[in-house]
C-alpha cells in the first residue's frame, strides 16, 4: 500500500474530527464533478484544495477535509481523516457515524474510468481501515442509503460487484477471470495475452459477446490474440477534424451496418468526422449494453474496442 499520510500532504499530524470506536464498512465516493488526469505530482496540491473547500464550507461546518481517505488514479491513499475518526462525507451525524468514507479522485467528466491502479488504492485504503480502524467488512456506495449520484455508475457498479481487484479476485496464475467495469472482451483477451475467440468460445459466448461486471470468465490456453489497433486517443475524433483513426473506425461501421446518417450518397469511410460520423457511432454505441449509458457518438476506448472486435 502506498501510504501518504497527513503530514506527507501538508496537513496537521492528527484530524481533530471525533473518534469513532468502529464502523459497519466504508462507503466509496467520487468527486461528482469535473476531474481532469493529472501527473501524480499534482496529486497533494488537489488533495490539499479538497481539504481547503470543505474548511471553507460553513454550511456543512466541516472540521478537516471529510474523507477518511482519498485515492488518487496512480493508487495512492491520502490519508484524510484517518482510522478511528468519524467522517463528514455520508450525509447526516447517523450515516457518518456508521461507516468509513473513502473517496477516489473519479470525476463525473474527465478521467470517469477508474484505471486498475485506482481500484487497487481503494481496496488498499478499505483493507487498511479494516486492519487499523476496526472496520467490518461491508461495502457501499454514497448513495446506499441516500439520495445523491455519488459514487457515479461505473464505480458503484465495480461496488456491487464486490470491489473485485482488478485482473479478477483470486490473483494471478488462475484460470479465471472476474469481469470489471469498462472491460470488453478484446480487452481482457489483451490484457491476459489470450485470443478473444478462444476466450468466447470457453465461455459459450456467442455474438454479440456480451459480458458483465462482476461475471467470472474461465480462461482458456495462452493463445495469439487478435487485438484492435490502439485505441488512438479523444482527439483523434473531433468534429470537423480529419484523422486516420476516423477511416478506421468508419471501416468498422461499415462492416457492422451502422451507415443510416449519410449526406444522401451513402455512407463511406474517410478521415473527416462528420455529424453523421458521430450520429452512426451513437447507433452503434445504444447497441450495446457496454456503451448504452453514454452513446454520445465520441468513441472512446471501449467502443474503439467493441466496433474492431465485432466487425473482425
Ligand atoms: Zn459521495
Ligand atoms: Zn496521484
Amino acid at each position: 500500500m502506498r501510504l501518504v499520510d497527513r503530514r506527507a500532504w501538508g496537513a496537521s499530524a492528527t484530524s481533530p474530527a471525533a473518534y469513532l470506536p468502529s464502523a459497519r464498512g466504508v462507503k466509496v465516493h467520487y468527486l461528482g464533478s469535473a476531474y481532469p488526469s493529472r501527473k501524480h505530482s499534482l496529486c497533494d496540491d488537489y488533495v490539499r484544495s479538497i481539504q481547503a473547500a470543505h474548511l471553507a464550507n460553513t454550511r456543512e461546518g466541516y472540521v478537516d477535509i471529510a474523507y477518511n481517505a482519498v485515492v488518487c488514479e496512480h493508487g495512492y491513499v491520502y490519508e484524510g481523516r484517518g482510522l478511528h475518526k468519524r467522517t463528514g462525507a455520508n450525509g447526516n451525524a447517523e450515516l457518518n457515524g456508521r461507516d468509513y468514507a473513502v473517496c477516489a479522485l473519479l470525476g463525473s467528466s474527465g478521467l470517469t474510468e477508474p484505471p486498475d491502479a485506482m481500484l487497487n488504492g481503494l481496496l488498499d485504503a478499505i483493507e487498511w481501515l479494516r486492519a487499523n480502524g476496526a472496520a467490518g467488512d461491508w461495502i457501499g456506495g454514497h448513495k446506499d442509503g441516500y439520495a445523491t449520484a455519488c459514487p457515479g455508475a461505473v464505480l458503484y457498479a465495480w461496488v456491487q460487484a464486490g470491489a473485485p481487484r482488478p485482473g479478477g479476485a483470486s490473483g494471478d496464475g488462475e484460470d479465471t477471470h472476474t469481469v470489471r467495469a469498462g472491460d470488453t472482451l478484446s480487452g481482457i483477451a489483451r490484457r491476459l495475452d489470450l485470443d478473444w475467440r478462444e476466450l468466447a468460445k470457453v465461455n459459450g459466448l456467442t455474438e454479440p459477446y456480451t459480458i458483465y461486471v462482476g461475471q467470472v470468465l474461465d480462461l482458456p490456453e495462452l493463445g495469439g490474440g487478435r487485438p484492435a489497433p490502439p485505441y488512438p486517443g479523444r482527439s483523434a475524433f473531433v468534429l470537423g477534424r480529419r484523422h486516420q483513426a476516423v477511416t478506421e473506425l468508419d471501416r468498422q461501421l461499415v462492416r457492422l451496418g451502422f451507415t443510416r446518417h449519410h449526406d444522401g450518397n451513402g455512407y463511406q469511410p474517410g478521415p473527416l468526422f462528420t455529424a453523421y460520423t458521430r450520429r452512426n457511432i451513437s447507433d452503434f454505441q445504444r447497441s450495446r449494453p457496454e456503451l448504452s449509458n453514454d452513446p454520445d457518438g465520441y468513441p472512446g476506448p471501449v467502443t474503439w474496442e467493441l466496433a474492431h472486435m465485432l466487425s473482425g
